[in-house]
C-alpha cells in the first residue's frame, strides 16, 4: 500500500489562501492511511468553512489513480469544480498528478506527503517494505529488504554503527541486516552473503515514461 501523511491543516490553509477549494479524497491507500477518506475530507471541508473559506464541493475518488474513473466521476462534479479556484488532494503522489493531468486549468493542492510502500501492522501503524527501485534484490536477502529498510541502503552487511539489532541511526529501529543475517543463518544460506554486490543501478529506478 502507499503510505502518505496529511500536510498539517495550516499549512493548507496557507496554500488554498482563502480561495474556493474543491476536495478530492481517494477510496484506497488513502482512506486505509487515515489521510484522505471521506472522514478526513469531511473534517478538512468543516476547517475550512470555520475559516470562511468556501468549499465548493467534494468527491472520493475510486481510486484517484484511475484515470478513467476519475474522468467519470469529475464529470459529475463539474458544476461544483467550475466554481473552485483550487483543487486540494488527498491521495498519493500519483493521485495527485492524475487530478492534475486531468485537470490543468486549475490550481492543484497536495494534501498529502507521499511516503513509501508499506505494509499494515496494526491499525494506523504501517511499515516501510519497498521505495520501488525499479530492481528487486530481495532474493539476494532472503525477502528481505535493505535498499528500503536500512537508511544507508548498505548492500554488503551492515555498518558499524549496528548493535544489539538496533540502527545506528534511530535506536527504535531495529537493523534490518541484523535480521537478514539470523534469518539466513536459520535456513542455512549465509554464504550467499559473500558474493559482493555491485553498487546499485539507480538509473532503473528513473526509467521515465514507462508503460506496462
Ligand atoms: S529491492 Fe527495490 S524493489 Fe525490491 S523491495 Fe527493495 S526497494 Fe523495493
Ligand atoms: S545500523 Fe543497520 S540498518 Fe542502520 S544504517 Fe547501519 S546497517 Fe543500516
Amino acid at each position: 500500500m502507499i503510505i502518505t501523511k496529511q500536510k498539517n491543516v495550516e499549512e493548507l490553509l496557507r496554500c488554498v489562501d482563502s480561495k474556493p477549494v474543491f476536495l478530492i479524497g481517494c477510496s484506497q491507500c488513502a482512506t486505509i492511511c487515515h489521510t484522505g477518506g471521506k472522514d478526513e475530507v469531511i473534517a478538512l471541508k468543516k476547517a475550512f468553512e470555520t475559516k470562511k473559506i468556501p468549499v465548493s464541493g467534494w468527491v472520493i475518488l475510486e481510486p484517484a489513480c484511475h484515470q478513467m474513473n476519475d474522468k467519470r466521476m469529475l464529470k459529475d462534479n463539474a458544476e461544483e469544480l467550475k466554481k473552485s479556484e483550487k483543487i486540494l488532494v488527498l491521495a498519493c503522489g500519483n493521485g495527485i498528478q492524475t487530478i492534475a493531468g486531468l485537470i490543468p486549468e486549475k490550481e492543484i493542492i497536495a494534501g498529502t506527503d507521499t511516503l513509501f510502500l508499506g505494509e499494515i501492522t496494526h491499525a494506523s501503524e504501517f511499515h516501510k517494505r519497498c521505495i520501488m527501485c525499479g530492481e528487486c534484490l530481495l532474493e539476494l536477502y532472503g525477502g528481505l529488504c535493505p535498499v528500503s529498510q536500512c537508511p544507508k541502503s548498505m548492500l554488503n552487511g551492515p555498518c558499524g554503527g549496528s548493535s544489539h539489532g538496533k540502527c545506528e541511526i534511530n535506536q527504535q529501529i531495529e537493523c534490518i541486516w541484523d535480521r537478514i543475517i539470523q534469518n539466513m543463518k536459520k535456513r542455512g544460506t549465509l554464504q550467499a552473503l559473500s558474493n559482493i554486490q555491485q553498487p546499485k543501478d539507480w538509473s532503473k529506478a528513473g526509467e521515465m515514461n514507462r508503460r506496462i
